[in-house]
């Protein structure tokens, strides 16, 4: 198998990366996320990612740059049905490059995370795949979210405060807001 790991994040991948290894696979990481917003959170993300991989000889591979506007386009006003348009965007760039570099697989460090529609995410890896004639490996990797974050924190890594858009950016202070008025 020579399998394409999408990364979304630095944090995220460890744990990713670890169990993979565990099983004898070897992963390439590949970074394309759109959806990470403002500039400098997606640099930030990125820039430590690329010095994560570096420490643990992940083979890493940029695949995307910033892409506001791109993300914008393809979520066309529809900001509730917008997670769908956002693993799409990702899963099928990953897809792509898959096919067109000789890996037979390709995966996400998504299912990782707990706070992500699984199913959903599952449902667009294998479009993707049958789209670009790959197969989507899946792991449920959720179960090691925490081991991960606590490696994280204990490694000093970035650690983002929302998912990546706009949106979940302004969704992280409305529900703080939230949080304050109930508790008048
Ligand atoms: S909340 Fe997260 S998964 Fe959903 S669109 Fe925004 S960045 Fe993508």
């Amino acid at each position: 198998m020579k399998l394409l790991l999408h990364i979304c994040c630095a944090p995220c991948a460890i744990m990713c990366v670890k169990t993979l290894r565990e099983e004898g696979i070897e992963p390439v990481g590949y970074w394309d996320n759109p959806n990470i917003h403002p500039y400098t959170e997606y640099r930030t993300r990125r820039q430590t990612l690329e010095e994560y991989a570096k420490s643990i000889s992940l083979p890493l591979i940029i695949g995307g740059k910033y892409g506001l506007r791109t993300f914008l386009d393809e979520v066309n006003g529809d900001y509730t049905g917008r997670c769908l348009t956002c693993y799409r965007l990702r899963f099928e760039s990953a897809a792509a490059y898959a096919a067109e570099n000789g890996f037979t697989h390709f995966s996400s460090t998504l299912f990782v995370s707990p706070y992500q529609n699984h199913e959903l995410m599952k449902q667009a890896a294998e479009e993707a795949a049958a789209k670009y004639g790959v197969t989507f490996l899946h792991r449920d990797f959720r179960p090691y979210f925490r081991e991960g974050q606590d490696e994280a924190r204990a490694l000093g890594l970035y650690m983002q405060k929302y998912c990546g858009c706009i949106f979940s950016e302004e969704e992280r202070y409305q529900k703080r807001k939230k949080k304050k008025e109930a508790q008048v």
